[in-house]
């Protein structure tokens, strides 16, 4: 099997602070997966931050941070939360047992290891871990164009306003909404106006890539993109890219009153988030200059005088 496809089956983190165990341990699962291994709590924690294991194989008994202290680490740090633990003791009574299932372990491993057992526990827990991925992906994705769903967004604007009120920094926000849309439909068919749905998320979903930017299906031809630390030029920058990438696109609409092509109209707002401020301001904002862009002629964006 080639490193890429042992990665693929599962990367896998084994905390022990006897050497001997991790060497058990990674002679058990290498031919099936990525080993990675830590020597106490800290150094887990912070290999977990750097290469995020599918599964992390804990030991419950370790001088310093123990198992339990690790686990708690684990499930109150946002980016290693999801990460599933096995603990793996010498400690075999059913309170122990229960104990770590508690403190948030989803199965445990008695010493000494029966080779098969942890191969099968370790297989399964994957299994469930790919799954819950998967589920997790769609359930913040919009099924037909693949951007991310209203729910996302609004998860990401409340994470990204409180980093930016901390910080200091702007933030923008543009509504864009398809123009003439409905003759569209009645015009093409449905059909074709859900490939065009697509055509037109991916064209802007191009013009907005930084790591933080999140474009995503607001309502039925509605989207929204987000812009946390750009101020209004920046987003006015990203607004005319969006024009143009849609234009250049060229998807013929003859029933359009605007132009004999698919045009947007947009509404942008920008802000400087503080704690007390409701980050649906911006938002509302943002629509209510969309609304001015369809009232003066669609095609274009408006932005506010006192953004
Ligand atoms: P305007 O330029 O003022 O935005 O006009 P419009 O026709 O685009 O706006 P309106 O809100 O009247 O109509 C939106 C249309 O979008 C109506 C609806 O059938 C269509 N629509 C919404 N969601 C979908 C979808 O998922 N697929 C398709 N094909 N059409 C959709
Ligand atoms: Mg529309
Ligand atoms: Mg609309």
């Amino acid at each position: 099997m080639s490193w890429t496809d042992l990665a693929r089956n599962g990367r896998i983190l084994v905390v022990d602070d006897a050497m001997e165990n991790i060497q058990i341990l990674h002679h058990a699962l290498r031919e099936e997966h990525e080993v990675l291994f830590a020597l106490d709590g800290e150094q887990a924690l912070q290999i977990a931050l750097e290469q995020q294991p599918d599964l992390i194989l804990l030991d419950a008994v370790m001088p310093g941070m123990d198992g339990y202290a690790v686990v708690a680490a684990l499930r109150s740090s946002p980016r290693l939360q999801d990460i599933p633990v096995i603990f793996v003791t010498a400690l075999s009574r059913p309170e122990d047992e229960t104990r770590a299932l508690e403190a948030g372990a989803v199965d445990f491993i008695s010493k000494p290891f029966n080779v098969a057992v942890v191969r099968a526990r370790v297989r399964s827990q994957l299994t469930i871990k790919r799954q819950a991925d998967a589920m997790r992906e769609l359930s913040m994705t919009d099924g037909l164009t693949g951007v991310a769903n209203r729910r996302n967004f609004n998860d990401k604007i409340d994470a990204e306003w409180r980093r930016c009120a901390r910080a200091g920094l702007p933030l923008s926000v543009i509504m864009i909404d398809i123009d003439h849309f409905k003759l569209y439909n009645d015009h093409y068919g449905h059909q074709a106006g859900d490939a065009c749905l697509v055509d037109v998320a991916a064209a802007m979903k191009r013009c907005a890539s930084r790591p933080q930017d999140m474009l995503a299906r607001y309502g039925g031809e509605e989207f929204i993109l987000l812009l946390p630390q750009e101020a209004a030029d920046g987003a006015e920058v990203v607004a005319n890219r969006i024009l143009e990438e849609v234009r250049k696109l060229a998807l013929p609409h003859a029933a359009s009153l605007t132009a004999p092509h698919i045009t947007v109209s947009m509404g942008l707002s920008t802000i400087q988030p503080q704690d007390h401020i409701d980050p649906n301001s911006v938002i509302r904002n943002a629509d209510a200059n969309l609304y001015r862009a369809k009232q003066t002629g669609r095609d274009r964006y408006c932005i506010s005088l006192d953004s």
